[in-house]
Parts: C-alpha cells; sequence; structure tokens
C-alpha cells in the first residue's frame, strides 16, 4: 500500500471559536492551507518525530489555535503585526507557532529557526507546498544565531514554544528582539517559583515583564500561559551565553 495516498481527516472549521476568540475568521485559502499543513505533518510524521498531536481536534486546538492565540488577539498590544514585521519562531520544530502565524498574517515576514537540519528541510518542503513566500527557515543554534549582527536585535516579534525554561526562553529570544519590541513565551503551567527567575533573567538582558496572561483552551479546557516580554534597553553582548549555558546555568 502507498502510505502517501492514504487520506487525512478534515480538520474542524470552527468558525465560532475563530469569531469569539479572533473577531476574525481564516479565508477560505488560509483553511485550506491550514489542512495542507496538517496533511504534510501526518506524512512527515511517518520518517520524522515531528508530533505525537495528530488527531484532528487536537491538532486544532494544540497547534493551531494556540499557535495564533498567542499573537492574534494582541494586535493592540502589538501594533506592529500588521506592518510588514519581522517574526523569528525559535526552536520552531514542525513548524509551531511559526507558519500558523505565517498563514495567517500575510504582511509579516517570518523566519522559522531550528537547530534540527532535518526539520528544517522538512519546513522547506511545507512553504514550498503551500507557496508560503513570507517564511524562510534558518538552521542553527540560537545562542549562536543570537551573537550575529544580521540577527541580534533584528526583530519585531519573537515567539518560542517548548523550547526550556521559561528564563533559557528569554535568554533565547531577548537578543533578537529591537528595541520596543516583543517576545512572547508559550507555556502550559506557571508557577510562582518560575515568574521569580523569569523576572530575575529579563531584568539582566534588557527586557520588562509586560503582561503574565493565563487562559483555557477552548475544546479540553486546557491550562496555558503566554508571557509578554517587552525589550526596553540593548541587550548586554555577553547574552545569549555560549551553546548549552542557558539551560544549563539558567539566569
Ligand atoms: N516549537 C515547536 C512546538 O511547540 O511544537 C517545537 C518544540 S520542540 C519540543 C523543541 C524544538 O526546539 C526542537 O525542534 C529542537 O530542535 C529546537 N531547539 C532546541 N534547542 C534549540 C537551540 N538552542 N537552538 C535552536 N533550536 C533549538
Amino acid at each position: 500500500m502507498n502510505l502517501e495516498s492514504l487520506p487525512v481527516a478534515s480538520l474542524p472549521e470552527m468558525p465560532e471559536i475563530w469569531q469569539q476568540t479572533f473577531n476574525w475568521q481564516p479565508t477560505n485559502q488560509q483553511q485550506e492551507q491550514l489542512q495542507q499543513l496538517y496533511k504534510l505533518i501526518l506524512e512527515g510524521n511517518r520518517q520524522l518525530n515531528l508530533t505525537r498531536i495528530t488527531e484532528p481536534e487536537e491538532f486544532w486546538e494544540k497547534h493551531l489555535w494556540d499557535s495564533l492565540k498567542g499573537i492574534a488577539p494582541k494586535q493592540q498590544f502589538i501594533p506592529f503585526l500588521n506592518q510588514n514585521a519581522s517574526v523569528i519562531d525559535i526552536g520552531t520544530g514542525a513548524g509551531f507557532p511559526g507558519v500558523p502565524i505565517s498563514i495567517i498574517f500575510l504582511s509579516c515576514q517570518v523566519t522559522l529557526l531550528d537547530s534540527t537540519r532535518k526539520k528544517i528541510n522538512f519546513i522547506d518542503t511545507v512553504l514550498s507546498n503551500l507557496s508560503l513566500t513570507n517564511a524562510k527557515t534558518l538552521v542553527g543554534r540560537v545562542e549562536e544565531i543570537g551573537q550575529e549582527n544580521k540577527h541580534r536585535e533584528n526583530y519585531d516579534l519573537a515567539v518560542i514554544r517548548a523550547v526550556g525554561s521559561a528564563s533559557a526562553c528569554a535568554e533565547y529570544s531577548l537578543p533578537l528582539v529591537k528595541k520596543g519590541g516583543l517576545a512572547v513565551i508559550y507555556r502550559g503551567s506557571w508557577t510562582e517559583e518560575e515568574n521569580q527567575s523569569l523576572q530575575n533573567a529579563v531584568k539582566q538582558l534588557g527586557g520588562r515583564v509586560e503582561l503574565i496572561e493565563e487562559f483555557t483552551t477552548p475544546l479540553t479546557n486546557s491550562i496555558r500561559h503566554y508571557l509578554y516580554l517587552r525589550k526596553v534597553k540593548n541587550t548586554a553582548f555577553n547574552f545569549p551565553r555560549a551553546v548549552g549555558v542557558p539551560t544549563q546555568r539558567p539566569l
């Protein structure tokens, strides 16, 4: 049997939830691109360990809705989103949250960074299949990318999901963000202890914790937190520290 030709279930469309959460709905073309992304990920999963979230409703909620929820309702808060914002998704893996962001926010220029070449090759296939011209890929360790002139303090917005502790994510993301820009860290649970170390890390990195938002997801009522970090001054050149140090010796 040719596995490539197996039919793929349709994702739920959820027009009321899109409307309720974001006050808009994806266009037909965007719905098709999201469906195509789902299909490509299921196919890619046979060779690469891309995601364990494969059921249509779960994929819709935990990958698509969650990716967009982190930034979409914040258009006042992130006013540059519709003005050719440069966005970097750090440790994008199978493309989350960066690929849904590039599908929905066409005027953003999205860089999808991961240290694993195979995952980036997979995303290149996704971008070409979806004809997404506002996204590009980058292979490397963020600790090194964050020290390169081409990338350092070059992005309006950095997003980062499931790449490490909150203070490691702050150290990965804030050096890449322009002064005045924002880093959004996507988390599941959140504790006071984590809050303390995040506050301490962010101060050292030239940022400020602007908001911590807690909410539940619309289908399974799972708890999520988004941490919004504003860059208020340039990050000292010793950050990010060498590869591995942000996780081994968190700030
Ligand atoms: N962000 C995606 C998501 O939420 O589905 C993927 C999360 S996955 C658990 C973590 C990803 O971060 C992996 O693909 C890994 O290769 C990448 N990664 C981990 N450390 C990294 C680093 N220092 N620099 C760049 N990428 C990194």
